[in-house]
């Protein structure tokens, strides 16, 4: 798998950048994690928007959904412009009908629902869910593709199954949306601190800190975490490639 951040920011992007959105390839197949505001935008130096396959959303907070209007008015169109598109299919969970309903478009764009009884398969992709602790329902996602592992941690405060679920990953994808001291658990978000103890009890190969705070610097979270985990940390940014 290849993994491209297209947007790391917490909850709104930052000059000419974007909130979450991760672009997920394996062969022909490429697939969005999450579609916040401005990915369709920042993806389109990677990706063209009529090649991607679909997007599997975590949760419907605006950081995380924002352009998915956008997205369905790209397929209608170039459509209309006659291009050629793949068929799309955008996953999310079914706990919230009204956002779910929403995430269809004509014939343009189908939706498709998940929950965390039974993991599903997207092309190459396996997917495994778990509902983390936010204060929207929302879902973490265990990837695998051949004999490699992603999780994405999405949106949470910290809890041990979270772990339980990251065990042995190859890549960890956590929110880091806060630094050590932070009070923002209550939030359902987690911190530096948090990341550490998370990935010092799954163990994966590497970790990538993102949906970044407004604040601070950055590196300071590298560091932070690394004081729990003596495996590789790296920070998101718009751009970064990642092999899995
Ligand atoms: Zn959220
Ligand atoms: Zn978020």
């Amino acid at each position: 798998m290849r993994l491209t951040v297209i947007g790391y920011w917490h909850g709104y992007p930052e000059e000419g950048e974007a909130t979450s959105g991760y672009l997920l390839e394996e062969g022909e197949w490429k697939l969005l994690l999450d579609c916040g505001s401005g990915v369709i935008s920042s993806l389109q130096k990677y990706c063209d928007v009529t090649d991607l396959n679909g997007i599997v959303l975590s949760h419907y907070h605006h950081d995380h959904r924002a352009d998915v209007g956008i997205y369905q008015y790209a397929r209608i169109i170039n459509q209309g412009l006659g291009k050629a598109m793949k068929n799309a299919t955008i996953y999310g969970h079914r706990q919230d009908e009204q956002s779910f309903l929403k995430l269809g478009y004509k014939d343009l764009l189908t939706a498709q629902s998940y929950d965390d009884k039974k993991p599903i398969n997207i092309g190459p992709f396996t997917f495994t869910f778990l509902q983390t602790h936010h204060p929207v329902p929302c879902y973490a996602m265990r990837i695998q593709a051949k004999d490699n592992t992603l999780v994405y941690t999405a949106d949470s405060s910290y809890f041990p199954e979270l772990a339980d679920f990251a065990i042995e990953a190859d890549l960890l994808i956590a929110e880091c949306s806060g630094y050590e001291g932070d009070s923002i658990g209550q939030f359902g978000h987690m911190t530096s601190e948090d990341v550490g103890q998370l990935a010092k009890k799954a163990k994966p190969t590497q970790v990538l800190l993102s949906h970044l705070p407004h604040f601070g610097n950055h590196e300071q979270l590298r560091t932070e975490v690394a004081k729990h985990f003596s495996g590789t940390v790296r920070l998101a940014s718009s751009g970064l490639q990642l092999n899995v």
